[in-house]
């Protein structure tokens, strides 16, 4: 049987159809799944009894697990998901002032093997499905609504949790079909999802041609070399290449590019360092976000001083660079950037 939540509306909408059945019922449905956050289809009283059996003989609504919650002391929550096949995964709920960002993972771990984050150290498991995806974003919503806040308040979507999102690209896309339906989906505002990469850059200019959510580039080096080191992607799609599919990015007027930058002492955070971002930065509509170095472990590498990050600060801001220092949440709990490993902790 199938995942309810791994049809996009159009597929629902033509498998009842098939059936002979009035398409304006996949519309009624999303809603309840989406908007209502139905939890089972016996709930969805306006359908009749027939249609509601017809649902439970042919689809599932297959929410995940929650095996462990831990709150930050900054109020982040973190939350352990089992999937149906026993694989893990996190997500992460950041409050802010009026509304939350929920920072959802893309796969199980991650293939691309970037040697300071956490995520990276037990390899890629597998791809989430769309319902997986959704299914996050759907459990986090319900729980914004057990706070006795408006689950609409949870607004802001991240694509920074374990995995790397545009290795994912179909199931990617298809959720994020649903997830900004504003007429029957989860209604978030393409302004409001940032998709954030290592840099797999062929998949670059589909993202901007296919969606109108922001991107955000995992840079962490302003030569060849240094990211290499640390990021292996960068051997295959190196900086230029990297740059040049950023450069081209389809986007809105007054958007944005986020670039993610990991200061760690003594390897990419000198005044040189700086200078050479702001050039590499110049052609493109970038802000940049300065995250510093979150330990883990067994980590070489550590944060830089206070006044080191807000030296490489001042010489961005100097030059006119939007750029602000990213104070990670959560990193009590492991739930900073970075930190994301699901290893069950009960
Ligand atoms: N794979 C995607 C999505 C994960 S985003 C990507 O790489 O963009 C996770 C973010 O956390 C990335 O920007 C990464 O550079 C950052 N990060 C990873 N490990 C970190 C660490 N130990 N400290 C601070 N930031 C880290």
């Amino acid at each position: 049987m199938q995942n309810i939540l791994d049809l996009t509306r159009e597929e629902l909408s033509q498998w009842f159809e098939n059936r002979g059945i009035r398409s304006f019922r996949a519309n009624q449905i999303f809603r309840w799944l989406y908007l209502n956050l139905a939890e089972d289809f016996d709930s969805m009283t306006d359908l009749g009894k027939a249609l509601r059996a017809t649902l439970t003989d042919h689809f599932t609504l297959e929410t995940m697990t929650l095996v462990d919650k831990q709150t930050s002391a900054d109020t982040t929550e973190k939350f352990l998901h089992c999937l149906s096949d026993g694989e893990l995964v996190e997500s992460v709920l950041i409050p802010g002032k009026n509304n939350f960002t929920l920072c959802v993972s893309s796969q199980v771990g991650c293939a691309m093997d970037c040697h300071f984050c956490l995520t990276a150290k037990n390899g890629l498991k597998r791809n989430l499905t769309m319902g997986e995806i959704i299914a996050q974003v759907r459990d986090a919503r319900i729980y914004v609504k057990s706070l006795g806040h408006d689950p609409l308040k949870l607004s802001n979507l991240v694509f920074m949790g374990m995995g790397e999102p545009l290795a994912n690209y179909n199931q990617l896309i298809r959720a994020l079909a649903v997830l900004c339906d504003t007429d029957y989906g989860m209604k978030f505002s393409t302004r409001r999802v940032t998709v954030s990469t290592s840099g797999l850059v062929p998949k670059i200019p589909k993202l901007g041609l296919d969606t109108d959510v922001n991107l955000a580039i995992s840079l962490n080096a302003t030569d060849n070399e240094t990211r290499s080191k640390l990021m292996p992607i960068n051997d295959t799609y190196p900086i230029e290449d990297l740059l040049a599919a950023c450069r081209n990015f389809s986007m809105k007027p007054r958007k944005k590019i986020t670039f993610e930058y990991i200061l760690m002492a003594g390897i990419n955070d000198s005044d040189e360092d700086a200078r050479r971002l702001v050039k590499l930065l110049t052609p493109i509509r970038a802000k940049v976000n300065l995250i510093p170095f979150n330990a883990h472990e067994g980590a070489p590498y550590k944060r830089p001083s206070r006044e080191r990050i807000e030296g490489f600060l001042k010489i961005l801001l100097d030059r006119d660079m939007t750029a602000i220092i990213r104070k990670s949440k959560g990193d009590d709990i492991s739930a900073a950037c970075g930190q994301l490993k699901a290893k069950q902790q009960l």
